[in-house]
């Protein structure tokens, strides 16, 4: 049994850690961890106090992944709500389908007795609006309410730096049964174009779990997991026969291939519940936790270098 996360996973494993303890399986463990970074305020990248689009409405994108069955539920551009990975989970349990964007995951919300609410803090409003502003040089600002009102596509080319404002939290957990599920949950780039959805909610791009193989969990610049697939790519490069690490390095160095390669970071785990975080940015960490532990650990991501796999 484990449990494994994005660094910002440690806001939710313990809680985890305690469901799988207690006999609980890994979709509930995936779930709950999940559902306490959202409601965390002082996570900018996630659910409650995300930073909004550039409109200044969050939008929340979120998938959950059941490796014992193959089955999935997501949403995408969700706006009112504040557990994604919920809403996330009765598409999963309660739609013949895998899943809803905008409008149509609101009103699924709404009909499986979800409670609407606000979810732009303070704090994230204010940096909002600087990160508007200071994205444009001065002479420019004025133009900014002109591009708010008109031309939004121009503004979010300028405004929407994946290096400066994006995040997500992964968790992946294997039960004592050995089924492995995997959670993904986002509130996107900050300032990002409206109805703009990431890899998070893409099943096979920013999330897969599969019990015969492993699972994998992506952030990082969803774009390009979407283009490669990469969450996918890590389970099937095991299925081929590669060891995690390996099979990691090579969905990693895929996303060399395209002309636009910037940040990629994957936390993923083989069938064995062994455990890695790999990323293209030095310095960064992921965590784990079994039952047996008092804590969780944190421990570098293994760096990997695109610029030398083109
Ligand atoms: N992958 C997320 C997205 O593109 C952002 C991030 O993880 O930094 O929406």
């Amino acid at each position: 049994m484990i449990v494994v996360s994005s660094a910002n996973g440690i806001v939710g494993i313990r809680e985890a850690v305690a469901i799988l303890r207690a006999g609980g399986s890994a979709l509930d463990a995936v779930e709950a961890a999940t559902r306490l970074v959202e409601a965390f305020p002082d996570d900018h990248t996630v659910g409650y106090g995300g930073y909004p689009n550039l409109l200044g409405e969050v939008e929340l994108d979120a998938s959950i992944m059941d490796g014992r069955t193959l089955r999935a539920g997501a949403v995408g551009a969700l706006k009112g709500y504040k557990h994604p990975i919920s809403i996330a989970r009765k598409v999963m349990e309660e739609l013949p389908h895998v899943l809803l964007v905008g409008e149509g995951a609101a009103r699924f919300a709404a009909e499986m007795g979800f409670e609407q609410e606000n979810l732009l803090t303070e704090a994230a409003a204010t940096v909002y609006q600087q990160g508007l502003s200071g994205a444009l040089p001065e002479d420019q600002r004025a133009w900014l309410n002109v591009g708010i009102s008109g031309n939004l596509a121009r503004l979010a080319r300028i405004t929407a730096d994946p290096e400066r404002a994006s995040g997500t939290v992964n968790f992946i957990a294997q039960d004592g049964d050995g089924n492995i599920a995997s959670a993904v949950s986002t509130s996107g780039w900050a300032w990002k174009y409206p109805g703009r959805v990431g890899d998070s909610p893409i099943i096979g791009a920013g999330n897969y779990a599969d019990n015969r193989y492993g699972a994998c969990g992506c952030t990082g610049w969803g774009e390009l997991a979407i283009r490669c697939s990469t969450a996918h790519s890590v389970v099937l490069y095991q299925r081929m026969g590669f060891g995690l690490e390996q099979a990691c390095r090579q969905a990693m160095s895929d996303l060399a291939a395209a002309a636009d390669t910037t940040t990629m970071n994957l936390v993923a785990i083989n069938r064995d519940g062994r455990p890695i975080g790999m990323t293209t940015v030095p310095g960064r960490t992921f965590v784990w936790m079994t039952p047996e532990m008092e804590g969780p650990v944190e421990e570098p991501r293994v760096v990997v270098d695109l610029t030398t796999s083109k």
